[in-house]
């Protein structure tokens, strides 16, 4: 167990994959649930706000910094009990989203292949729902257990609980509650079952018949690639947040009097009856391209849903560029674009 240290004035640019923003006015590294604790008894103490950080890839940090105490989570361990027809695996926060995929596609486990190379850690898998290719993690989680900051002790929730939606949580609507500590996923023995997304299915149909855990998650990484969806030191659209969008979802009423003017509107029925439109599609189609550059920043060269920092930029160049593109939205189609990373250190109204 090392030791509890808080320093400061810590650069948090190098700690998110966007390498934009300030510095964390007190910042501590949080090994064990007990580190928890103890940095929100020394906010506590000194009236400041804590904010959680995992491994940085769905954040954007303001230039000024974030105030208070920043916790970084990176506690490590894995316990796994196995019935023979499922694994359930527990892990803490601090482990890695993509090594705990990996090791389980390494053992012919299916539930999480559809999810291969997301980055960033397992105690932010739940906030916002992690999800892609037709799967999320609501699909495997178990269950979640988490410090409560107001009564210090540690609560375990059910998968119904964390109330997960499309990029949402219970978790991420009361953001100043509950410190994720260790969350339980539950895979399985049995073959994988067909991959819900076309793309995907289309991709996986020349590689193998009876695709393999193995083939779905090689067959997702090279379409990741190929969108620079994934961190790889080499591409020139590595610094993102992913997608910085979330795709919106209006009224069947909404939709249909989108498509009335607009031929080839990429929808997408939810189970409540309303739709799911395609960010990266109204964004193109408002006239922003991808490689388009505003300074610093620009849209990926790859991904239309992603913006990137090309080194050397503010993050006040980002947000206004993801103002712009809202803008460019709004005025087109009459959607107001959400972002999806969490803006931290920012006024409520910064996007
Ligand atoms: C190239 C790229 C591709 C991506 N692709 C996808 C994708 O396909 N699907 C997808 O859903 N996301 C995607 N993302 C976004 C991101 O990787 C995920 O949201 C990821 O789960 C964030 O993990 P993190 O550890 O980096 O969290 P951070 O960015 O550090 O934090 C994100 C939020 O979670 C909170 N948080 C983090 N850890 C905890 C904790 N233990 N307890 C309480 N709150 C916590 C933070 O306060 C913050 O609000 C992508 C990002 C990048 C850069």
């Amino acid at each position: 167990m090392s030791a509890f240290c808080i320093t400061e004035n810590v650069a948090l640019a190098p700690r998110t994959t966007l390498e934009l923003g300030g510095n964390a006015e007190h910042f501590v590294e949080a090994t064990d649930d007990a580190h928890v604790v103890e940095a929100i008894r020394f906010a506590e103490a000194k009236r400041l706000p804590i904010t959680v950080l995992g491994g940085g890839s769905n954040v954007l940090v303001s230039d000024r910094g974030v105030r208070g105490v920043v916790v970084a989570m990176r506690s490590r361990g894995v316990s796994k009990k196995d019935d023979g027809h499922n694994v359930c695996f527990e892990l803490t926060a601090g482990e890695s989203w993509d090594d705990f995929v990996a090791n389980a596609v390494g053992e012919g486990l299916s539930g999480v292949e559809t999810l291969s190379g997301i980055p960033g850690l397992v105690g932010a898998t739940p906030i916002q729902n992690v999800g892609a290719y037709g799967s999320e993690i609501a699909d495997t989680l178990e269950r979640v257990t988490a410090l409560d900051r107001l009564t210090k002790s540690t609560v375990t929730f059910s998968r119904a609980e964390c109330e997960f939606r499309y990029r949402d949580s219970m978790f991420k609507r009361t953001p100043d509650r509950y410190v994720v500590l260790r969350v339980t996923f539950r895979l399985s023995r049995t073959k994988p079952g067909a991959p819900r997304y076309a793309e995907l299915q289309r991709a996986l149909a020349a590689r193998s018949a009876t695709p393999s855990v193995a083939d779905i998650r090689e067959t997702v990484l090279t379409l990741r690639r190929s969108k620079s969806m994934v961190i790889d030191a080499n591409d020139p659209n590595r610094r993102s947040a992913g997608s910085f969008f979330l795709n919106p979802i209006v009224s069947k009423q909404e939709a249909a009097r989108i498509a009335s003017t607009h031929d080839g509107l990429p929808q997408f029925e939810q189970e409540d009856g309303r739709v799911k439109l395609a960010a990266a599609w109204l964004i193109e189609k408002s006239g922003i391209t991808k490689g388009m550059r505003r300074g610093h920043v620009g849209v990926s060269t790859n991904h239309a849903l992603a913006l990137v920092h090309h080194g050397g930029g503010r993050a006040e160049e980002l947000l206004l560029f993801a103002r712009e593109i809202r803008a460019a939205v709004q005025s087109r189609f009459g959607v107001t674009l959400v972002p999806e990373p969490v803006l931290l250190g920012f006024d409520s109204s910064a996007l």
